[in-house]
């Protein structure tokens, strides 16, 4: 028996009364003979599981008492969300727990401190109250560091004044937007940095309904040219809710508008988003009506672990896709536990061009979450992307790498080298606050340990990188990127009052040391005030 209910983030679900189990209400299916065959068979059904959901896990019963308790304690903090595709089709269960892809979805003990882990142990064991458990946890998500690179207090735009908090504009061509209804995922990985948009605090998310508002945005800001929806996993949504999101984009003064990129791991966690689903082909004549409205659809996939494009389903998903003339561009973090080698990240590349798609980052680790669980340091990261990169063919070589996503911008780890007898890491600017910054080359110290930007020290006796001036300035307002220039008078402005929370020192140097000019790159902002009214809020783009 089922009732129809919404689930915690606003999304149509069937509930089985029974179990407790979550399963997506689709839309009726319509054929277009545009769209490619799918393969006959069954028609899998998405459902969701969650904490609440951890005694139906049938597969969980391999797991030791001992482990169960740390995925119950565990998961207190770390959201988790699987779906029986996950779980039968990815997890390898003969090898728990240091299965890549049970790694990467389902939260484990090391991922809190000592401390933490056993106070909201002691929490869990003593039958203590949930409101308790959820204080505990929302303390440690707090010293998470839930918006890493000055997201909240940098990127938002506005539009005469008023905020759009689900959309983020920090470089020149590209605005990201977060519709209301894709701020879930198919299922949840445990390094995600956008887990604050799943943890249920609401001053923490990204997310927008405001679609006209955005598109006032657009229409005043020629210079964007990429729209990238994300979440989340906007292909969460129904066809008929993405497509209400994404036509209005297409339309008049938007013409300026030549990309619409979508960021998903729907091909990965659930392809049958692509194939048997009964609003499947919806979706991909949608995608087929954005091409024919002229505009490239970029699909950003994101496809941690080769076994992720090893079976049928994702196979033909992927075929699927390509078949409406999108690009599958791929990309993901180098994540500890999951894919630090370079024997997966080789085979990763090499399926993806196999199967037509495009390799295009190698991301590293975002700082923010568990990050020591799944940090690896730069230089080794870098070894392996190289190790990598030199045992693919040329076609596989579109991809690049390590590179941070960080607050002046994309940095990319290029190479180690010596200069005038001292070792340095080559870095490069692929995407900076500024353009005039891109393909920017600077050098740090080298420093084997480094796990981020806001470690590494400029080198050849410099005192700063040479966008920390500006960084600081923009957070005083009294710097804006030269395409932010003054005659669009709305940005900026509303920020003024929240940016002077910010503690910037002038010289991060003389004023603190290393550690007051680490909180300065690094923006370690965490927001005092409620970007949003009734947004709810899914995240795979790398902003
Ligand atoms: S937003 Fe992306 S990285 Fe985050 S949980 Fe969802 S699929 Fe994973």
């Amino acid at each position: 028996m089922y009732t129809i209910d919404k689930d915690a983030h606003g999304n149509a679900v069937r509930t089985n009364v029974g179990t407790g189990v979550s399963e997506r209400n689709r839309d009726t299916s319509k054929t277009s003979s545009a769209i490619g065959p799918k393969s006959g068979g069954s028609r899998p059904r998405f459902r969701a599981y969650g904490r609440r959901h951890i005694g139906q896990i049938r597969q969980l019963g391999r797991l030791s008492r001992h482990q169960l308790t740390a995925l119950t304690v565990a998961s207190a903090v770390m959201p988790f969300r699987v779906n029986d595709y996950v779980l039968e089709e990815l997890i390898d269960w003969s090898n728990i727990p240091s299965d890549p892809i049970y790694q990467l979805t389902f939260p484990q003990a090391e991922m809190l401190d000592e401390i933490d882990f056993s106070r909201l142990k002691t929490l869990v064991m003593t039958g203590a109250g949930q409101d308790m458990i959820q204080h505990c946890a929302r303390e440690i998500h707090m010293r998470m560091n839930p918006h890493p690179a000055g997201q909240m207090e940098l990127n938002v735009p506005t539009v005469k004044g008023k905020e759009l908090p689900g959309c983020q504009h920090k470089y020149r061509e590209t605005v990201l937007f977060f519709p209301r209804a894709g701020q879930t995922c198919h299922a949840y990985c445990t390094y995600c940095f956008r887990w604050p948009q799943f943890v249920g605090v609401e001053r923490l998310k990204f997310v927008t309904r405001e679609i006209d508002l955005l598109v006032r945005y657009l229409q005043g800001h020629e210079e964007v040219t990429d729209v990238l929806v994300t979440g989340g996993d906007p292909l969460i949504m129904t066809s008929s809710m993405l497509r209400k999101n994404i036509e209005p984009l297409l339309g008049e003064g938007l013409d300026h508008i030549a990309s619409i990129r979508i960021g998903t791991k729907a091909l990965s966690y659930w392809p049958y988003r692509f194939t048997t689903d009964r609003d499947a082909d919806d979706l991909l004549r949608l995608f087929e009506d954005v091409q024919r409205s002229g505009r490239h659809l970029a699909v950003m996939a994101h496809y941690s672990h080769p076994r992720e494009l090893q079976t049928e389903a994702a196979r033909e998903a992927l075929r699927r896709m390509k078949d409406t003339g999108a690009v599958v561009r791929c990309q993901a973090p180098l994540v500890r536990h999951v894919n630090d080698s370079s024997d997966v990240w080789a085979d990763l590349w090499r399926e993806e061009v196999h199967l037509g798609a495009v390799p295009y980052y190698m991301f590293v680790a975002r700082n923010t979450g568990p990050r020591s669980y799944f940090e690896v340091p730069l230089v080794r990261g870098l070894q392996i992307f190289s190790e990598a990169f030199a045992r693919v063919s040329g076609l596989a070589r579109t991809v690049r790498g390590p590179i941070m996503s960080a607050a002046p911008g994309k940095v990319l780890v290029d190479g180690i080298t010596t200069v005038n007898g001292q070792k340095v890491i080559v870095l490069k600017m692929i995407q900076g606050r500024d353009p005039k910054w891109a393909n920017r080359v600077f050098f740090a110290r080298f420093n084997p340990r480094a796990t981020w930007l806001d470690q590494l020290e400029p080198a050849f006796g410099r005192r700063e990188f040479f966008f920390e001036r500006s960084l600081r300035e923009m957070a005083m307002d009294e710097w804006q990127p030269s395409w932010k220039d003054k005659s669009v008078p709305e940005v900026g402005s509303i920020h003024r009052q929240s940016r002077k929370r910010l503690t910037v020192p002038m010289d991060p140097r003389s004023a603190g040391g290393n550690e007051s000019r680490a909180m300065y790159i690094q923006e370690q902002v965490i927001p005092d005030r409620t970007l949003e009214t009734d947004h709810e809020g899914n995240g795979n783009s790398h902003v």
